[in-house]
């Protein structure tokens, strides 16, 4: 594995780490949510990343991830980087929701319980609030760092100005910011704009979540709707509707170019992440070891030539 200097801080985070957003909750099965987390530990991954609605039901995955803790990495807590989060709706009346310090506090409180630790690594505010003071909710990440319930201060989902301010009032309280938590990938490009300039001036870290666009980055649909995969569930964040025809000619293209290379498309998708330093780590999914076992393989080759980052941005652009 290889470990990146989150930003500018002390902390080393493994280039890939290990989300448990989908695949990790009650309704799924528990012996592959063990060996994927067994997988992903013994292959280096030190870092796993959930939050508290992670589920289905919500809290579900905290709990899971809390028994294979117990079972199957206990005596490696000083090993491992534990992440949640508190920002989207979690439970009913007025403090379930969005920033406000009396909502991020008891669901802190309430993580802390599903996993059955004493502190996470790092502690998010899962999405900006624009009713909420900025100063309120990087008080509340300060707080649960003075605490002792945080290691570390972490946003996810601010836009680039947000992000300075967020920054700029955490460096003030003594708790700096570690880390931006973004969405990126090869078809959600929107951190380039402005985002990744902030964070890397701030001398926060980056590590960008659905690299793989939920599966559409793999050869996952090629031949159509697994009945196993996530745009095929329910209750999956990816919809049959946005597996269009446009989207498939750009996956059939990409995966041709990932060929040349010698990489599978999820690969290539990651390494292509990888290949800027901005970026420290990126959180992959995966619904099984064997997944995550290709995309370490990701690491082999981050290096695109000027033709090949070319061809991908021409294919990118495709109407
Ligand atoms: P990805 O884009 O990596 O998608 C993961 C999915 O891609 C898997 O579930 C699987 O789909 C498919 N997949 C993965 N590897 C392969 C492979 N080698 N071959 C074929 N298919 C593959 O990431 P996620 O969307 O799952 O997000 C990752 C993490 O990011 C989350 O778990 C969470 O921790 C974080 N996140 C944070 C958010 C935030 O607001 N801060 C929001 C969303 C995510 P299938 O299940 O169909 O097999």
């Amino acid at each position: 594995m290889i470990y990146n200097r989150c930003g500018a801080s002390g902390l080393l985070l493994p280039a890939i780490s290990l989300g448990l957003w989908h695949n990790f909750g009650g309704i799924d099965d528990f012996e592959t949510c063990r060996s994927i987390i067994r997988t992903a530990f013994n292959a280096g991954i030190t870092h796993f990343d959930l939050a508290n609605n992670y589920g289905p039901p919500p809290g579900s995955a905290e709990e899971n991830f809390g028994r294979i803790l117990k079972s199957d990495l206990a005596g490696y807590r000083d090993e491992l980087i534990i992440s949640t989060k508190a920002g989207y709706y979690m439970w009913e009346g007025p403090y379930g929701d969005w920033g406000s310090r009396k909502y991020l506090t008891a669901s802190l409180d309430q993580s802390l319980k599903r996993i059955g630790i004493d502190y996470v690594d790092i502690f998010y505010s899962h999405r900006y609030d624009p009713n909420t003071p900025l100063e309120e909710t990087m008080g509340a990440l300060d707080f649960a760092v003075r605490q002792g319930k945080a290691l570390y201060a972490g946003i996810s989902n601010y836009p680039a100005e947000a992000t300075k301010r967020a920054s700029e009032i955490l460096r003030k309280l003594g708790t700096p910011c570690l880390v931006h938590q973004p969405r990126y990938s090869m078809f959600d490009r929107w951190v380039e704009e402005e985002l990744l300039d902030v964070i890397d001036e701030e001398g926060i870290g980056c590590i960008v979540f659905s690299p793989l666009a939920q599966g559409l980055l793999t050869n996952r649909y090629l031949k159509g709707i697994p009945s196993d995969s996530r745009a095929a569930k329910p209750h999956g964040f990816l919809k049959k509707e946005q597996i269009t025809k446009e989207t498939l000619k750009k996956i059939n293209k990409l995966n041709e170019i990932a060929i040349t290379r010698d990489q599978s498309l999820a690969q290539m998708a990651i390494a292509w992440l990888l290949k800027d330093i901005r970026v420290t780590s990126v959180l992959v999914g995966a619904s099984s070891s064997e997944q995550l076992s290709i995309n370490l393989q990701s690491m082999l080759n981050t290096y695109f030539s000027k033709e090949e980052l070319e061809i991908i941005y021409n294919t990118l652009n495709m109407e």
